[in-house]
Formats: structure tokens, sequence, C-alpha cells
């Protein structure tokens, strides 16, 4: 038998809140009962958002809560030459290609193509709009302006191509929902998504994978929140060869009016119950563990 190995992965852009104590406590707790490895990777691409006050927070928290993982910690932004590789793999089978459009241009062209066509643009699993293509929106002659000038841009993943490569059927072990389950994954929700952001040499969807095969992740057990993402990650995982873990997308700790918590509303914040006097079996017992 293969010995488990779990993570938690959290962005430190924020303190930790009942959720993520959930999530930490469930990989550390099944590893632990099925005498596995109990890893910790700080998910902080972002280097602006992501602070070393921040980890520290992070860390503070997760030891008052009583886990401990293996060190030393990995941390992503001391790794984005390790994206480099696979990036460069998939630009070789000639699926990324450079996006100039800015934010608003995105914006504005979704909203101009809603206006005139009276019907939704299509939209991510999150929400976001699919990327239009920089033809859609800019002339040949400043795409190629903007080429020549090396202007800011992102890498993306072409997914009809991507998929056009993929020989058998996607898909990923479940067992969130308590038996295994084999989920077909359906990448093209997504689009054209960023594998490297204009000032980041990676995005969370690659390094995501290459991590988790670096680290031999055999569980991803996460929140439901990630769950359609898993599609874009089975996708990237085939073309790169990596090997497929099992997935287990657990139900997200709500507020007390059934929303998903969330790291701007510090009243769930680890920190803030522990100075309310919340003891780690206070944090148990409300996450039904
Ligand atoms: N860093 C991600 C987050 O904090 C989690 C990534 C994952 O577990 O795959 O939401």
């Amino acid at each position: 038998m293969t010995v488990p190995v779990l993570r938690f992965a959290p962005s430190p852009n924020g303190r930790l809140h009942l959720g993520h104590a959930y999530s930490a406590l469930i990989n550390h707790d099944t590893a632990r009962a099925r005498g596995g490895r109990f890893l910790l990777r700080m998910e902080d691409i972002d280097t602006t958002r992501c602070t070393a006050d921040l980890e520290a927070g992070v860390l503070e928290d997760l030891a008052w809560l009583g886990l401990d993982w293996e060190h030393p910690v990995r941390r992503q932004s001391e790794h984005f030459a390790d994206y480099a590789p696979p990036l460069a793999r998939l630009e070789a089978m000639g699926l990324v290609y450079r996006a100039y459009l800015t934010r608003r241009e995105i914006r504005d062209a979704v909203a101009r193509t809603e206006a005139r066509t009276g019907r939704p643009w299509p939209r991510d699993p999150d929400g976001a709009p699919l990327y239009p293509g920089d033809s859609a929106v800019l002339t040949p002659d400043e795409i190629a302006r903007r080429a020549a000038d090396n202007a800011p841009h992102a890498l993306r993943l072409d997914m009809t191509r991507a998929l056009a490569k993929i020989a058998q059927p996607l898909d990923w072990i479940e067992e969130g929902g308590g038996t295994r389950d084999r989920i077909a994954a359906e990448p093209a929700r997504w689009g054209d998504v960023v594998l490297a952001r204009k000032e980041i040499p990676t995005s969370y969807h690659l390094s995501v994978v290459v991590d988790d095969a670096a680290q031999g992740i055999t569980h991803v057990m996460r929140g439901r929140d990630l769950y359609a993402a898993t599609a874009v990650h089975r996708l990237l995982q085939v073309l790169l060869d990596l090997p497929a873990p099992v997935y287990h997308h657990h139900a997200l700790i709500l507020d007390a009016n059934g929303r998903k918590l969330s790291k701007s509303d510090g009243d769930t914040a680890l920190a803030a119950l522990r100075s309310d006097g919340w003891t780690p079996e206070d944090v148990r017992a409300r996450v039904g563990l």
C-alpha cells in the first residue's frame, strides 16, 4: 500500500476562518488515521496580497488548532522556476497563447456583445466571463503592435486545442460523497484558462497541479468551491503526464445566514474566536468534527 499524502494549501492573503480550520483538520486527521503524511503548502503566488505577516498568522492559527505538519513548508513563491518547464511543454505542444486584453477590455467587450445580442456572455463556473480572444476586440494591427512592444500579457491555454489532444475520457475519482465515484470532467466550461498572469509567472491552476505532483499528493481534500476547477486540473495533469490524486471535495462551513465564509468578514477568523475564548475543541465541535 502506498502511504497517503495529504496537504492543506492555504493562500496567506488573510487570516484563516472556520472553513479553513475544517479543511486543515480533516486533512490532518485523515492523514493521521491512515498512517499517512500531512503537508502544508503556502499558495502565495500573489506576492503583493500574500505577506510574511499573514503567513505567520496562518502558522499560528494551525499550531493553535493542534496540527503538526512536515517541514519545510513549500512556498509557491520560492518555486516560480518550477512552473517554467511545464509551461514550456504546453507551449511546445502549441497550446499556449499570449492574451493581451486588460480586465477592462474584457469587461467592455462582454458588455457590448451582451447589449448587442441581448444574450448573456458565457461565464465560467466561478461566474467570470470566458475570454473573448484578442481578435474579437483588437484590430490585427493593434495585436501586432502590442506583440512588438511586448505589452503586458497573460498566457492562456487554448482550451479547444488542448481538448483535441486528449484521447481518453477525462474524469476523476471523487470520494467526497462518501462513496468512490468517477466524475466526468468538463474543462471546456472554463474556456481559455490563465496559465501565467501578467506579473506572475504561473497561475493557481498551473501551480496546484505541478505542486500536487511535486509533493506526491495522493489525496486532495478541499472545499466544494473547487469542485468544478478539478476538471481543469485533470486536463493539465493529462497534458503534462502528471499522476492523478484522488479528490474529496468537502462541504463548506456556512455562516448563520447560510452564506460561505470569507476572509473579509472577520468574525469567524480563528484569531478572533481565540481571543473570544474559544478553544480548539470548540472549533472542532462547531465544524462537526
Ligand atoms: N489555495 C487554495 C485556497 O486557499 C486551495 C487550493 C487547493 O486546495 O487546491 O482556496
